[in-house]
């Protein structure tokens, strides 16, 4: 037996949420990533990710992996949904990320719990397969953070319903083929007069049905990689069985679809942070100044253990609580606190990055000039970081 034992860093270590089935899953989807999504990642900036790789994912199983086989998934655990963010942060594209986990995360979820057997036949297995490409579309010009402030209206009449409003910053809406839609069927109600609609937003020619239309694709800071739109509804008529849940219900329907598009947008911090680490990790080792690498110097070598330390800080968080959350609880106040800090954390990272990549974190043949431009969402989208303070604040009855 050896007298002597050293630590082992690299060595492999048995976790406590991911089985080897999880593992094996890592490794051939990061494989996947790096081959067919990492060497466009500057083409797509420019383009925006083509649909057809959402196909492809489907052909794979990438997008149903925590839906049962009877609509076409694998089956698996939510554990599978972490590490598909885990997988996809190898892309170099935060918008090509984005648009599929609004696919996997934010659409797909919502359809499986609260759809009718037609609605999952009609979105969900389509939806799986990388067919058809959903959106969700909740935020409007004049209500974001305040969710039962918005303004779309649904009227009832007869067997239809008549949508009319305009939803903003809407991430795949100029190419969706279908969406869910947050409106109000009482609009003199806040929270209990919300209603959720899953609608087809383009015929099969790829026309935009009647009532519907993408009114601008805007521009962003980052997350070039993905298509964000403004939608108008212009007496869009849907059939009264395109209510997704329960009319009066959407706020709270829509309020447990955040809780795992939240944990879902904390690992990918997590993850994001993690590859722009290992980057800047690998420059710090090469890069010279005053004739040693500058990793050597303790002001930089310091700067990666506070980074290495928070990263795993948050990662801890997030599987500790996506635990919780997959073992039947809902810990909406840590879910909250892992989404707040996970992309604070990341935040930091890609801003100690460009610090130690110094002139040549500014340039964009880095990359991580585009991580930090990226990253920046994260503190906004899925609810900001002034919002999540004060779930967690109200969560102590204050
Ligand atoms: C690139 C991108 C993609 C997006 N994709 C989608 C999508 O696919 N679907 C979708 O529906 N939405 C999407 N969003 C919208 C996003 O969820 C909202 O931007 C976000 O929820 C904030 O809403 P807002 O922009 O209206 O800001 P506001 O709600 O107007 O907030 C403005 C500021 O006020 C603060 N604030 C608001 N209320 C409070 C309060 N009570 N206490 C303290 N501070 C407060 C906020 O934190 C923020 O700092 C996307 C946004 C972006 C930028």
């Amino acid at each position: 037996m050896a007298t002597v034992i050293k630590p082992s860093y690299d060595a492999q270590r048995k976790h406590f949420l991911f089985t080897d089935e999880h593992l094996d899953l890592r490794e051939s989807m990061k494989a996947w990533v790096l081959k067919e999504l990492y060497p466009h990642r500057n083409e797509w900036e420019e383009t925006t990710w083509p649909s057809e790789i959402m196909r492809r994912a489907g052909e794979l199983g990438y997008l149903g992996l925590c839906f049962p086989e009877e609509y076409g998934g694998q089956g698996g655990d939510y554990f599978y949904s972490l590490v598909r963010a885990e997988c996809m942060s190898y892309s170099g594209s935060g918008g090509t990320n984005m648009g599929f986990a609004v696919q996997t995360d934010m659409v797909l979820p919502p359809i499986h719990l609260l759809g009718t057997e037609e609605q999952k036949q009609h979105y969900l297995v389509p939806g799986i397969k990388g067919e058809r490409i959903g959106c969700l579309c909740i935020t409007e010009p004049g209500a974001g953070s305040d969710v039962a402030g918005i303004r779309t209206t649904a009227r009832r009449e007869g067997d239809e319903y008549v949508i009319n409003g305009s939803k903003i910053f809407i991430t795949n809406g100029a190419r969706a083929d279908f969406g869910i839609i947050v409106t109000k069927t009482d609009p003199d109600a806040r929270h209990e007069g919300i209603t959720l609609f899953v609608v087809d937003l383009r015929d099969e020619e790829g026309n935009p049905v009647p009532g519907f239309r993408v009114s601008r694709t805007l521009e962003k800071m980052g997350m070039h990689a993905s298509d964000t739109a403004e939608l108008a509804f212009e007496d869009m008529r849907v059939p009264a069985d395109a209510v997704l849940g329960e009319v009066g219900k959407g706020f709270y329907h829509i309020s447990w679809e955040l809780q795992g598009e939240r944990l879902v947008a904390a690992a990918g911090c997590y993850a994001g942070a993690e590859r722009m680490f290992e980057r800047t990790l690998e420059y710090a080792k090469e890069r010279e100044a005053f004739g040693r690498p500058i990793g050597r110097f303790q002001a930089i070598r310091h700067k990666f253990a506070e980074m290495a330390t928070k990263i795993e800080a948050a990662k801890q968080m997030v599987h500790t609580t996506a635990w919780r959350f997959a073992n039947g609880e809902y810990p909406v106040r840590e879910i909250t606190m892992s989404k707040l800090f996970a992309a604070r954390v990341c935040h930091e990272v890609a801003d100690e990055c460009v610090q130690i990549l110094g002139g040549y974190g500014y340039m964009k043949e880095y990359e991580i000039e585009r991580a930090f431009r990226d990253q920046r969402l994260n503190r906004i989208g899925a609810g900001t970081d002034e919002i999540m303070l004060d779930v967690i604040g109200r969560s102590y009855g204050l």
